[in-house]
């Protein structure tokens, strides 16, 4: 049988030959792929480059160390306060998803002074006024993740997750939309919340 693009079995390299290209299509897995289905595809190998970064930073390059020391735009910074900050998630799992950090390169919540938890509780109150403020949110996700283990991406600098809900959010198509228009809607949202931010 053809593949789906009518290619046969001479049209690929063997399994073993040599000269194939690493990950170049077998005839077999040309198969297996040539099979379509009702379901669209979100590839995303761009977040395996940010979970293999962000798990073991250099000290240097913690994004949530450098980020603060950047404009606010650069940053993705949404808010500073005096002790943690406020910044945009780059991968977000919802539009206005975003994260409250101490300043200081802590790992865990029990790391962290009475001062910056205090700050951190704030900081989420807040957060979460203006996200609901400015996008009509019903709900929110809110939590930490500690330790690579728990699924923190970037285990090594505390930060709380705060992730916007709506009602209609569990449907695929509009997280694949709003995947694709990623790059303009962080900073869109940024700027949106940094105005709209009800101290
Ligand atoms: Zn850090």
């Amino acid at each position: 049988m053809p593949s789906a693009d009518g290619r046969g079995p001479g049209d690929f390299p063997a399994a073993d030959d040599p000269t194939r290209e690493a990950g170049a299509p077998t005839w077999m897995s040309s198969e297996l792929a040539g099979v379509p289905d009702e379901f669209q595809r979100l590839w995303t190998p761009y977040r395996m480059a940010y979970i293999q970064q962000g798990q073991q930073p250099e000290p240097h390059a913690c994004p949530f160390c450098v980020a603060p020391t950047l404009a606010d735009a650069d940053g993705l910074v949404v808010h500073r306060g005096r002790t943690a900050f406020v910044i945009m998630n780059l991968f977000p799992y919802n539009t206005g998803h975003v994260m409250i950090c101490p300043y200081r390169h802590v790992a865990t919540y029990d790391l962290a002074t009475t001062e910056e938890t205090a700050e951190i509780a704030l900081l989420t109150q807040q957060a979460m006024r203006t996200i609901t403020a400015v996008s009509g949110n019903h709900g929110f996700n809110i939590g930490m993740n500690q330790g690579q283990v728990a699924g923190a991406g970037i285990a090594d600098h505390l930060h709380q997750h705060i992730v916007p809900r709506w009602a209609t959010d569990a449907n695929f198509f509009p997280i694949i939309a709003k995947t694709k228009a990623l790059p303009r809607l962080i900073e869109e949202v940024r700027a949106e919340l940094q105005e709209g931010w009800l101290s």
